[in-house]
């Protein structure tokens, strides 16, 4: 069995700085295996934000309990998907059966409301098919298949972007949201962005390799075995293209 490596590494963001031990195995893994330090992370930056949102009077309106944004079009990377659809698979029945009929049924129902066919084709998308695709989804009114009494049944496995999801406006208003309803907290670097980084894109496609949560399991079956890199050269990179997007939100902000 290959050894474990372990680092201190340290990140500094503009509401403080993040220590983490990382232990990462000494071989070649599937990005899966890095997936557990990027939730890490982004819990880390989120629990920053949050203090730093609360530190100008405001609090953040999201709770267990308010599903709205559940039903979003939820982005997530390759490894995320195979990460869900394993759990979905390791679920006792009749539950599985019940999630994946659920996913069937978001499936069916994006379908009839002719928003599918745009997901299918996500990597030809612009700025304003994003924004047509996003508003035709959440019209659609169709519920992640792991929502149940309108709260996250996978809440430890969810998807690093349900995690930096954050509101500060009432939360009754992200069930009708308007751009000026919704006065969403932008943590300073996206780690789901980051993590899905890390697998190759599509064979010519230059954006970043992103599937919606509600083709996970479609995906997962569809690909085959994941490929390997070394763990350190992935932990590096996964802090490298953290510290980038922190250093382009600099720049936009003395801009
Ligand atoms: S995974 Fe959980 S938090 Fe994310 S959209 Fe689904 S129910 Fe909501």
């Amino acid at each position: 069995m290959a050894a474990n490596q372990t680092a201190r590494i340290g990140l500094q963001l503009p509401a403080g700085r993040i220590d983490l031990e990382v232990t990462a195995p000494d071989g070649d893994v599937p990005v899966d295996r890095v997936l557990p330090l990027a939730r890490a992370l982004a819990d880390k930056v989120v629990e920053l934000t949050v203090l730093e949102v609360e530190s100008r009077g405001r609090s953040i309106s999201c709770r267990a309990g308010c599903g709205a944004c559940c039903r979003q079009l939820v982005p997530i990377g390759a490894a995320e998907a195979r990460g869900l659809s394993e759990l979905v698979a390791s679920m006792p029945e009749p539950r599985r059966a019940e999630i994946r009929r659920r996913f069937d049924e978001a499936l069916r129902r994006l379908d009839e409301a002719g928003v599918l066919a745009d997901l299918h084709r996500r990597d030809a998308w612009d700025a304003d098919d994003r924004r047509r695709v996003g508003l035709g989804y959440f019209d659609a009114g169709v519920a992640c298949p792991f929502l149940e009494a309108e709260s996250c049944s996978i809440h430890p496995d969810r998807p690093i972007a349900c995690r930096e999801y954050l509101v500060t406006s009432p939360a009754e208003n992200c069930s009708h949201p308007t751009p000026e309803g919704i006065d969403a907290v932008k943590p300073p670097t996206s780690v789901w962005t980051a993590a899905a980084r890390l697998e190759p894109p599509a064979p010519g496609s230059r954006s970043i390799p992103w599937t919606p949560l509600v083709l996970a399991l479609q995906l997962a079956e569809a690909e085959p075995e994941p490929p390997t890199r070394p763990a350190r050269t992935l932990v590096a990179e996964l802090f490298r293209n953290i510290s980038g997007s922190l250093q382009a939100a600099d720049a936009d902000r003395s801009a």
